[in-house]
């Protein structure tokens, strides 16, 4: 695997900034079409290269069903798609034929399930690229492959703020004590966003023998090697940290069951393949486990240790993968499902806990009345979270015209002028949905597109270098972290 899993950058506004494969999808400028449908098969949200491919520009596609948008053959080759999805399937594609007005275009159709977070099913995911027969499977498989690669990032933000190292001496790895606050962190971060999280715990196959036969210096010299290799093997995501004697941990966030498994046989090929001085040859054994929703620390760890202790009964020098826990579905799903949100990244922040924190808040607000969109709450709670959404974009627009007209941006009064067009914009939009002429999904297309795209990653930037960030509050969340892991 490669170490390349850093998002892409997109161009917004004037900055370059990281983005989750959500608010890609929902760019107006996006190439691939993008839907979310929910059980009752009407669309809750649509991107405009969706309306571009179903010769259906400028229409509004929320609330209604493939079986009116599309050409009678495409609509049975998607209704099968989705009888996949209701059997279990995390994913299923078809190749089908759009018809406009001119010759009908060819296009690869993706259909992914998207999980809630007990893992049922809760609505159905559709990209849709233009593709000629040949590409089409590599492009879905490209389109798949960012969407996973955007997500990654969120995990990588840990590994960014963290910069004073806690190391083992001997090895340079990381310390039991810095895997713990990783882990928590992690955790934390798993049960927030519902992300794919697993362990592996690696040890050296008969270290004992080498230390009695050749000395307590080259079994130092063993584990030095043996740690240089492990993290030149490993993906930058994942930190590896010496639990202890022969033993050490990798935590990989964002990664399924399958992944892991295969980290793990990659590394477990490396250590065995490699020639170490003095001693010739080295084995190790690695347990994998992947943490289920609900479970301690130390539950966690204790079954990765289970898997380790069955691949050293079972002849050492291999790889085990703890069993799935009651409840957990399929992991690749989840990963592939939970790029249904907004994702915040260590990239947005600009050091001034003020406008932070207001920004975090829009991300979260965007996610719930994303989660209640998905989640088919009531009228009545959906204009509860729309009308909380409202009020926590004018407060964070309020402070934020504070800090930056106290730090001296020069371009301040230009700032105002584009909060009050996108507030009026904003209560526009209200109107229309009280009335029932918009629908939540435009007021989610909303927010995440106006406000969140083009103005907090984009205008906003502007500003950022003019807020020197105090120490205290360069890290407004660093207090919020989890009690120690159980
Ligand atoms: P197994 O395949 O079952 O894991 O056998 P093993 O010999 O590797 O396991 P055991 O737990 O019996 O032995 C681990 C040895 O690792 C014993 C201990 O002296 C040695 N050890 C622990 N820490 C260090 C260290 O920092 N340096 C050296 N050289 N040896 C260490
Ligand atoms: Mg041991
Ligand atoms: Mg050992």
């Amino acid at each position: 695997m490669s170490s390349g899993t850093l998002p892409v950058d997109d161009v917004v506004g004037e900055a370059l900034v990281p983005m989750s494969g959500l608010l890609r999808l929902l760019m107006p400028t996006s190439a691939v079409g993008f839907a979310l449908k929910g059980l009752d098969g009407r669309y809750r949200l649509a991107n405009r290269a969706i309306e571009e491919l179903l010769c259906r520009p400028g229409e509004r596609l929320v609330g209604r069903s493939e079986e009116e948008l599309v050409p009678p053959a495409a609509y049975s080759l998607l209704a099968e798609c989705d009888r996949q999805i209701l059997a279990g399937e995390a994913s299923a594609r078809a190749d089908v034929e759009l018809a406009c007005s001119g010759p009908s275009r060819h296009c690869s159709w993706l259909k992914m399930a998207i999980l809630a977070p007990d893992r049922t099913l809760q609505a159905i995911a559709s990209l849709i690229e233009p593709a000629t027969r040949q590409q089409a499977s590599l492009a879905i498989q490209e389109t798949l492959q960012r969407l996973q690669e955007a997500n990654r990032d969120l995990q990588q933000m840990v590994f960014e703020l963290e910069q004073v190292a806690s190391t083992d001496r001997l090895t340079g790895a990381w310390n039991r004590r810095r895997l713990e606050e990783s882990v928590r962190g992690e955790m934390e971060r798993m049960a927030r966003y519902g992300d794919s999280l697993c362990l592996l715990l690696i040890d050296v196959d008969r270290f004992k023998p080498i230390n009695d036969q050749y000395g307590h210096a080259v079994g130092d010299a063993v584990l030095q090697r043996l740690t240089a290799l492990l993290q030149g093997a490993l993906r930058k995501v994942d930190s590896l940290s010496r639990w202890g004697g022969e033993e050490f941990v990798v935590l990989c966030p964002n990664t399924s069951r399958s992944t892991a498994s295969a980290v793990a046989e990659r590394l477990r090929r490396e250590v065995a393949a490699n020639h170490f001085a003095t001693v010739g040859s080295v084995s190790v054994s690695i347990g994998v486990a992947e943490c289920a929703a609900g479970e301690s620390w130390e539950e966690w760890f204790a079954r990765a240790d289970a898997a380790l202790y069955r691949a050293k009964s079972e002849g050492r020098n291999q790889v085990q993968v703890a069993p799935e826990q009651a409840g957990q579905a399929d992991s690749d799903g989840y990963v592939v499902a939970n790029f249904v949100q907004l994702v915040w990244r260590a990239a947005y922040e600009c050091g001034n806990e003020i406008v932070d924190r207001g920004h975090r808040q829009l991300f979260a607000d965007a996610n719930r009345l994303l989660a209640a969109i998905l989640s088919d709450q009531s009228a009545e709670q959906l204009g509860m979270i729309v009308d909380q959404l409202l009020t926590d974009v004018v407060e964070h627009f309020r402070d934020e015209e504070a800090v930056i007209s106290a730090a001296g941006f020069p371009a301040a009064a230009e700032h105002l002028l584009l909060h009050a067009a996108l507030t009026a914009e904003a209560h526009r939009l209200l109107d229309h949905y009280r009335s029932g002429t918009r629908g939540v999904g435009d007021v989610f297309q909303f927010l995440a597109y106006e406000v969140v795209t083009k103005h907090m990653l984009g205008a906003d930037r502007l500003f950022f270098g003019y807020l020197r960030p105090a120490a205290a509050s360069a890290r407004p969340d660093a207090a919020a972290r989890p009690g120690d892991p159980q």
